[in-house]
């Protein structure tokens, strides 16, 4: 019986887990810090994967989920925002070396949506549509069962979508994008600039205001924070109406903590998405729910992909 390692690079910690052959409950979970020079990430990388490593049996395959732009063919990280050193990081490469077993690589947004596929909330859709709104917004599409990479595996970054020209800077340096009026950011932004035109919330006075603290707000009844999510959840109701024209997923899977915020998101979306729609047969029968992995996310992700590559080597 042979073993898969998983490893999901998160902002602030690096977790590596052991799993079973045909089994998605880990023998091992381990974490450690992201933040340290390049070097030391990596070493530090090596020395968790160890500590999962069996003993007593094969492993078939080290696979990775990383933030940001990588590229999943050559398994090259392009740049990690957490690990300043990880300009054109080869990590596959550096894996295969140090362990001598096939390593993979793929985007945490892709891998998220490949998990929900096989384990998840989307198991049994051919068509899936999955969008992470947190500090960022990432997306990954499955298309007739297969997982979209692009020519050069930069497919599906849905966030970056422009929704308003001329809009505020997005966290790629473009303007307008989803991510930079949808985000959780983006909504904290929205009541620190309201509240400074004079706009009433119970939010007033709160430093280092966060999307949690407005959803919180929102929930109490605060107008200003209601308005604020209402808002982030019109524009992805936009983005998510273009989006179906062009997938036409059975199932969209929202993931990520803002999507945690509820009907206070939801029913602006999904009135959004009912008003901006090509025609009501993209949005007939449509799915929309929340993700089922939680946490667990992306490494079972990064399982996923491995048992998918693990397919393709025995066929
Ligand atoms: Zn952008």
């Amino acid at each position: 019986m042979g073993t898969f390692i998983t490893v999901d690079i998160g902002g602030t910690q690096i977790r590596a887990a052991a799993y079973p052959e045909n089994e998605r409950q880990a023998l091992a979970i381990r974490k450690t810090s992201t933040r340290a020079g390049s070097e030391a990430t990596f070493d530090r990388m090596v020395g968790l994967i160890r500590s999962v490593y069996p003993a007593d049996r094969s492993v078939l395959s080290i696979t990775v989920a990383a933030p940001g732009p990588v590229d999943p063919y050559s398994g090259v990280i392009a740049a990690a925002p957490n690990i300043p050193g990880w300009m054109n990081f080869p990590l596959r490469d550096r894996l295969e070396d140090e362990f001598h077993v096939p390593a993979h690589l793929g985007n945490d947004a892709n891998l998220a949506a490949l998990g929900e596929w096989r384990f998840g909330a989307g198991q049994g859709h051919a068509h899936l549509l999955y969008l992470t709104v947190s500090t960022g917004i990432g997306g990954g599409v499955i298309t007739d069962n297969q997982l979209l990479l692009g020519a050069r595996g930069l497919a599906a970054e849905l966030g970056h979508v422009t929704v308003l020209p001329d809009g505020p800077q997005c966290g790629c340096g473009q303007r307008g994008h989803l991510e930079a009026v949808a985000a959780g950011p983006a909504i904290a932004g929205y009541v620190r600039d309201q509240m400074a035109q004079g706009a009433n919330s119970i939010l007033q006075g709160v430093s280092d205001l966060s999307a949690r603290a407005v959803s919180q707000a929102a929930r109490q009844g605060d107008d200003l924070a209601i308005k604020a999510l209402a808002r982030a959840g019109e524009f992805i109701g936009m983005a998510l109406a273009d989006f179906l024209v062009v997938f036409n997923p059975s199932i969209v899977i929202f993931g990520g903590g803002v999507s945690t915020s509820g009907e206070l998101l939801f029913a602006p979306l999904r009135e959004s998405l009912r008003m901006h729609v090509m025609e009501p047969a993209y949005v007939h029968d449509l799915v929309i729910t929340t993700a089922a992995l939680g946490d667990d996310a992306g490494l079972l992700g990064a399982l996923a992909l491995a048992h998918t590559m693990q397919q393709r080597v025995s066929v």
